[in-house]
């Protein structure tokens, strides 16, 4: 059974996006709590991701490169090198990790870290 792999890309664009920009605004000193939270919901996401073979695929990154969740910046390196795993497998361009900085912005200004008004 063919897939639609114009539909799996738009999902995984989406995905990546949410993903990213939620790390981008993690807080810089997080609360235990908040470390954990952000953990259980990078698993509930390799969990739940509709894609099958991706979310299987993603749960043996996770194996490999336990989610780092102790401050903003480790969670968003953490985010930008596992999806260039998943690049490399899809034989993609790899992204500068290095150039992060304001990439993911959730447009929501100076509000308070995470409360994402
Ligand atoms: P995407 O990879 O979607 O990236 C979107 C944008 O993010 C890029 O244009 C770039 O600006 C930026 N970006 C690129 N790399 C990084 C990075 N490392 N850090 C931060 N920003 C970056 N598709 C499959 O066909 N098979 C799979 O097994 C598969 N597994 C996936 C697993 C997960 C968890 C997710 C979220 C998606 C998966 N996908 C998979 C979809 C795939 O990763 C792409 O999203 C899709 O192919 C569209 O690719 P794209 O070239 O538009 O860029």
């Amino acid at each position: 059974f063919l897939g639609n792999e114009t539909v799996k890309a738009e999902l995984g664009r989406a995905s990546w996006k949410l993903f990213h920009t939620i790390f981008a605004r993690f807080p810089e000193k997080p609360t235990p709590d908040e470390s954990a939270a952000l953990e259980a919901y990078i698993r509930l996401f390799a969990r739940l991701y509709p894609c099958g073979e991706c979310a299987r695929h993603f749960r043996k990154l996770l194996e490999q490169f336990p989610p780092q969740t102790s401050s903003r910046n480790s969670a968003a390196a953490w985010g930008c090198s596992v999806h260039n795993e998943v690049n490399k497998r899809l034989k993609k361009e790899l992204f500068d990790c290095s150039n992060l900085g304001d990439f993911y912005d959730c447009g929501c200004g100076e509000d308070e870290e995470g409360e994402g008004k």
